[in-house]
């Protein structure tokens, strides 16, 4: 097996580890391959190794990976990164799914694309952090204009753990957003939590989408 091939077969391994600890069907969570800085032939690498969920965080370098990438086209691009409103319509055009949605501006752009995305609201987990994310009073308005849009739909909400806090109980506090939002569109219960440092620890807590970049891919390159 080549390092891809064994990175992979390794974290599917810990990956169910974690389900069976929590009770849960491992079927239910998907492990998407954070690619970002890594060139279109790694993402080639883990499509052989039977990855079908990559996930990128800047919008040029993914727009060119993708383009380069059409032949591949059971393979699905989810957006996880920072997004600016002028850049979401074009991010529409190849991510099926958008986990940083955290502005009205975002999801007036993402929908005037007219083109499908499924939608995760970034809740910001600690109000010192700059790693985006709508606080946690304004989730249900922002879920709202999702539900409310004409071509997205709300798959659930996402977060990034905040540094200098226990994961898990971070993970806790986003599972009853969750709870919350599953009030408002009761079909949004997915929860994009857990990177190469905490995935276990967010699969206790109800993920349903990893976003695993480093632990999958080996190091990452210093620039794209
Ligand atoms: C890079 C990134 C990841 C993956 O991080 P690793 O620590 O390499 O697993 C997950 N989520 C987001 C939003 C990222 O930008």
């Amino acid at each position: 097996m080549s390092g891809i091939d064994e990175r992979v077969a390794a974290v599917r391994e810990q990956v169910s580890r974690a389900a069976a600890r929590a009770g849960r069907a491992v079927e239910e969570i998907t492990t998407i391959a954070v690619t970002k800085f890594h060139p279109a032939s790694l993402v080639s690498d883990l499509y052989a190794a039977g990855i079908r969920d990559v996930g990128e965080n800047r919008h040029q370098e993914a727009e060119a990976k993708a383009a380069e990438l059409t032949g591949l086209d059971d393979l699905t691009w989810h957006f996880v990164g920072q997004l600016q409103s002028k850049k979401a319509r074009r991010v529409a055009r190849y991510a099926r799914v958008v986990h940083s949605v955290d502005r009205d501006s975002v999801v007036d752009a993402l929908d005037s694309a007219d083109l499908p995305v499924g939608c995760f609201v970034q809740v910001a987990l600690s109000s010192d952090e700059h790693r985006g994310g709508v606080s946690v009073d304004d989730v249900e308005r922002l879920a709202e204009r999702v539900v409310a849009s004409r071509h997205l739909s709300l798959l659930g909400v996402m977060a990034v753990a905040p540094l200098g806090e226990e994961p898990r109980a971070a993970f806790a506090r986003l599972r009853t957003v969750s709870e919350r939002i599953t009030t408002i569109e009761p079909s949004a219960s997915s929860i994009s939590a857990g990177m190469s440092g905490d995935f276990a620890e967010a699969i206790l807590e109800g993920a349903t989408h990893l976003r695993i970049g480093t632990a999958i891919t080996g190091n990452r390159p210093a620039t794209p």
